[in-house]
């Protein structure tokens, strides 16, 4: 067992989402099923998928790729 932090290089950055504030209704967040509405905190992939700030958050914890294109 290494103590070294191996993973502080990481390229994680196009993984987080970029944050910002909705400004029109959006739909429904895949993860949460609940309704994207003005005014939450969201984030945008890549793919152009938005979903709740804290619900990708929570999703990039155990997984590395977007839930709605999975292909990676
Ligand atoms: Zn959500
Ligand atoms: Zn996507």
């Amino acid at each position: 067992m290494s103590a070294q932090l191996s993973s502080a290089q990481t390229p994680s950055s196009m993984l987080q989402g970029q944050k910002d504030v909705l400004s029109k209704d959006a739909g429904e967040c895949a993860i949460c099923l609940e309704e994207l509405v003005q005014g939450d905190t969201i984030a945008r992939l890549p793919c152009l998928c938005i979903y709740h700030k804290g619900c990708i958050d929570e999703w990039f914890e155990v997984n590395r790729s977007c839930p709605e294109h999975p292909s990676d």
